[in-house]
């Protein structure tokens, strides 16, 4: 089978690999879509430890059935499915109370395991969500990271009168957009660099406030009358917007760090004891976050498709590269089997 292999820091080749095998338990998907996810992209640099080459990458996807392994009951050959790629050890403290992604032996396709930049990959059954009627398979690619938006939101604990702050419109920040906006929060702002972006935003519905440093906070006072936001998610994760998140934030409330960037950071300590404002880590999500983001994706509660772009596998080292430089689409989504076989993959139903 093709797949796309990244083979040291900054190299991608399209190879033939051999097709993987399911074993117990087990199920092969023909990928239909696999979205390029900003995580990826430290990887790709060579910054990231968790990817090491030879790697597949590719965690957010969304297939048919192609052959399952011995014990895979219940899964039909044919089946449209999206897969949680986390894949946690369902034993320990953590997975027993639905902290999943908390889990010690959790391991990521596309990171510890092989991942879906290829015509087929092999997941555990249990890691398979059908994808509901009507719901597209370019949009249940989506459901990953639309699933890291709901968890931060379900999180934070914003209620509807509070007001927010997102700082980053990369797709985790504009699905944060969506999910508050959907949890009736109506004073949702935003700030990015990126013009593309920043349209994007308003479109949804978000107040989109000025970028530079000084004027994004004077924005956010003259939004929420001088106090500040109740909650500020950081979906960036560089030095700046995690400082800028700290600094918009009302005594009292909460700064949601999301985005994997920097790992250290300076932040004004004081600020947050005087004002009792509490930093809350969030990572991925648990399976409950999941079901919850694909149905919202089914009944149109959640979705992008502003500057979401559809490319070949051929073309997928490119696009790495587009988007380490900043590119500014929303969502790139590979078609690992080309543009027939996703079409063909949909027809097949
Ligand atoms: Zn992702
Ligand atoms: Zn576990």
């Amino acid at each position: 089978m093709k797949a796309l292999v990244y083979e040291a820091p900054l190299v991608m080749t399209v190879r033939d690999v051999e097709r993987p095998t399911p074993g117990s338990g087990e199920v092969l998907l023909r990928v239909a879509y696999s979205g390029i996810c900003g995580s990826e992209l430290s990887g790709f640099l060579g910054q990231n430890s968790l990817r090491t080459p030879p790697l597949i990458f590719g965690h957010e996807l969304s297939g048919v059935v192609a052959a399952t392994g011995s014990g895979a009951v219940g899964v039909e050959i044919g089946a449209r499915v999206t897969v949680n790629p986390l894949v946690s050890c369902g034993r320990c403290e953590y997975c027993v109370t639905a902290r999943h992604q908390l889990c010690r032996d959790r391991l990521l396709l596309g990171a510890s395991l092989p991942g879906s930049n290829a015509e087929y990959v092999v997941v555990p059954a249990t890691a398979l969500e059908p994808v509901p009627d009507g719901l597209e398979l370019s949009d249940a690619s989506m459901a990953e990271p639309a699933a890291c938006a709901v968890h931060a939101v379900a999180l934070s604990g914003i209620g509807a009168e509070d007001s927010a702050l997102v700082i980053g419109a990369g797709p985790i920040g504009l699905f944060i957009v969506q999910v508050l906006l959907a949890h009736g929060v109506t004073r949702v702002l935003v700030a990015d660099r990126n013009t593309d972006r920043r349209r994007i935003a308003s479109s949804l519905g978000a107040t989109v406030v000025r970028d530079g440093d000084a004027e994004l906070l004077a924005d956010v006072r003259s939004e929420t009358q001088g106090r500040g936001v109740q909650v500020a998610f950081d979906a960036a994760g560089t030095v700046t917007t995690r400082t800028n998140c700290v600094a918009a934030t009302a005594p009292g409330g909460r700064v949601m760090l999301i985005g994997l960037h920097a790992d250290q950071t300076t932040l004004p300590v004081n600020t947050l004891i005087r004002g009792e404002i509490a930093l809350h880590g969030v990572f991925a999500y648990n399976p409950a976050a999941f079901r919850t983001a694909l149905a919202w994706l089914a009944e149109g509660r959640l979705g992008l498709r502003d500057g979401v772009v559809e490319a070949d596998l051929e073309d997928g080292l490119g696009w790495y590269q587009r988007l380490v430089e900043g590119d500014p689409a929303t969502k790139v989504l590979l078609r690992p089997a080309g543009l027939a076989a996703a079409r063909l993959v949909e027809a097949d139903r």
